[in-house]
């Protein structure tokens, strides 16, 4: 028997399928989406740690407007090009298809993460761009804080932290001295440096100077070696620290977890909510220090929130560099969960002359951040003060 099976090989173009969105009563509908750019130069600069350091950070904000002109605003800034797989020209990019998608999309997160997971596969930092403007858009429209679409604030003021970067050891500490001074009761000290015995006593002085009243966090952003994290740990056996991503990669950090003599945190290893799910089912972890736009915006965050209490784990609330946008939404994110878990919320405004916009910047006052009042994320950005849109759909 012969035969011939006729393929056609012409080009095709792959489309997904659409599931039709259920239509929901009286929502507004998203009809245009601006994106800009602005540049937030680092105070004191650079800003410092293992393996890179930072002058300025080029943010991206994205303004998303409903049919009847009500703005929502979500911010996105990528610490650099190094700390993580992403870098601000990329999150642009991805933002030229998930833009046009969403357009004419009620204002709902859900909604909008359903078309987002129609339109492009990953590209996190670009989800959480608008996963963060969707929240802010739709507690203006329903006239609540977005801590309430996110499940209700515990807290209406939460705790604080600030970054030690490597700096020489005198004044690092310092400036620990001066900052719990000023009310702040968890420090993080940058360590990696190419001697170890400086990282070693750069920790012992520190806690010297403050360990009785703040807790200290050792943080290696990838860059120490299994060897030096052990010997590391060990050396400092009787300082109550917490080591915070000493190793680049989560097979390395696994590995030398029972010779550390110090909890484990992890933190650029884990790049969405399902890697954390992992983390902890292997019991590699003892909390973790979670940035929101890495996990794909607040929505993927409040699922990551519910599993560390699910899970009895602490962890912080941070995103990597950022303005007043992307400040209020670690804030409201923050004041939802227990304090039980919350470890404390970074923002980069102490680290900035000021933001890129006339309004003040949000303040850490006495260690703590009160939680933006007003509807959606609490703030109103005025369009004028960004410049011209790079992008503009609808
Ligand atoms: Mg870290």
């Amino acid at each position: 028997m012969s035969g011939t099976i006729a393929c056609d090989h012409s080009p095709k173009i792959l489309r997904n399928i659409k599931i039709p969105l259920a239509k929901i009563p009286n929502m507004t509908h998203i009809a245009e989406i601006h994106v800009y750019s602005k540049t937030l130069p680092v105070k004191n600069g650079p800003y410092t740690m293992a393996g890179q350091e930072v002058w300025e950070l080029d943010t991206t904000i994205v303004q998303m407007v409903d049919q009847n002109g009500v703005s929502g605003w979500g911010e996105v800034c990528p610490l650099g090009t190094l700390y993580a797989p992403i870098h601000a020209g990329g999150l642009r990019s991805a933002l030229e298809l998930f833009a046009p998608a969403i357009i004419g999309a009620e204002v709902t997160p859900r909604n909008v993460v359903r078309i987002l997971n129609q339109t492009l596969n990953g590209h996190n930092y670009a989800r959480a761009i608008l996963d963060i403007a969707v929240y802010d858009l739709l507690g203006k429209t329903l006239n609540v804080p977005v801590s309430t679409l996110l499940g209700g604030a515990i807290q209406d003021r939460v705790k604080s932290y600030y970054v030690l970067g490597l700096k020489p050891v005198e004044s690092i500490v310092e400036l620990a001295r001066a900052k719990v001074d000023e009310g702040m009761r968890r420090l993080q000290i940058k360590i990696g440096r190419p001697d170890l015995a400086e990282d070693i006593e750069v920790i012992r002085k520190v806690y010297a100077e403050v360990g009785t009243t703040t807790s200290l966090i050792a943080d290696g952003n990838r860059g120490l070696s299994g060897r030096d994290a052990i010997q590391l740990s060990q050396a400092c056996r009787d300082i109550p620290i917490t080591l915070e991503q000493p190793c680049d990669m989560i097979e390395t950090n696994r590995s030398i977890r029972s010779q550390l003599c110090h909890p484990l945190f992890l933190d650029e290893n884990i790049l969405d909510v399902n890697m954390a799910a992992d983390a902890i089912g292997q019991g590699i972890v003892d909390g973790f220090s979670m940035k929101i736009s890495r996990l794909g915006g607040l929505s993927q965050f409040a699922v990551f929130r519910d599993l560390c209490a699910a899970r009895g784990l602490p962890h912080t609330v941070d995103d990597g560099w950022g303005g007043n946008i992307l400040a209020a939404a670690t804030i409201h994110m923050a004041s939802t969960v227990s304090p039980k878990y919350l470890e404390a919320a970074w923002l980069a405004t102490p680290y900035q002359e000021r933001g890129y916009s006339p309004d003040p910047l949000i303040t850490i006052k006495n260690g703590y951040v009160d939680v933006p009042k007003g509807a959606g994320l609490g703030i109103n950005p005025d369009p004028a003060q960004f410049g011209a849109p790079i992008l503009s759909v609808g």
